[in-house]
């Protein structure tokens, strides 16, 4: 604190509380699970309709106007962060199930869709994907990411890479990730999308047993292996699918 991290707080002395400094922080409302929320209250998410859509942008509209009218209030700074959710997503799931059943495109999968994404088992094109989900990060202004998924190797394919990188911007992404597959052969060091066989060493993964790393990235992990994460979190990256471009 004496060193100036937050605000005012080089102003203090060895024996001050810090509370007048804390103030400066923020104070985060994160939510999950738009996607859930809009197929339960009118049968289809965003992805699907133009409906859910406009009803989206209503709701988490709603809860930044209550986040911002509290900053007036009090002074502090109140704000919406759009959760990717670690642990909460399977959590939250468990416990709505057991509560209300299991409800199709609801409580039927094993984790809630992070924060206003399309859901990741629901096929939509790049450019979509990212029209639906812009105008959101504009209204989360404690933190946002949007995630395209793309097949194969980008340097094959550098002018949709870069058509991608310009629909976010003009779109008005905030922050955007586009997630590829990368494959190393540990034993060859090969680094680069492998099939069945390495394309340097011409190795499968059963010769010398030494399976090949697949790095795949988790809300903002890259992991070459997923035995780390919680159920919620594997079940959501085994229903990913990619998105056309
Ligand atoms: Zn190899």
């Amino acid at each position: 604190m004496g060193q100036g991290i937050w605000i005012d707080s080089d102003k203090l002395g060895a024996d001050d509380t810090i509370e007048e400094v804390l103030k400066h922080g923020t104070l985060s409302v994160g939510f999950i699970g738009l996607a859930e929320t809009l197929k339960a209250l009118i049968g289809a998410h965003h992805g699907e309709s133009e409906e859910a859509r406009e009803l989206g942008i209503e709701i988490v509209t709603a809860m930044r106007n209550r986040l911002d009218e509290e900053a007036k209030r009090t002074g502090l700074n109140f704000s919406l962060l759009a959760t990717p959710a670690e642990g909460l997503s399977g959590r939250f799931v468990r416990m709505d199930a057991k509560k209300y059943g299991v409800i199709e495109g609801v409580t039927d999968r094993d984790y809630y869709t992070n924060s206003f994404h399309v859901p990741v088992y629901y096929p939509i094109s790049a450019f979509e994907k990212i029209k639906i989900e812009a105008p959101y990060h504009e209204l989360t202004n404690a933190g946002h990411i949007s995630y395209i998924e793309l097949d194969g190797d980008p340097l094959e394919n550098l002018g949709a890479f870069e058509k991608i990188v310009r629909c976010m911007k003009e779109s008005g992404i905030g922050y955007g990730a586009i997630n590829h597959p990368v494959d190393r052969d540990p034993c060859c060091g090969y680094t680069g999308i492998i099939g069945d066989k390495c394309p340097c060493c011409g190795r499968s993964e059963h010769d010398n047993n030494v399976a090949f790393d697949r790095i795949r990235r988790i809300t903002g992990y890259l992991v070459g292996t997923l035995d780390r994460f919680n159920d919620g979190k594997r079940a959501e990256e085994h229903d990913r699918v990619k998105h056309n471009v």
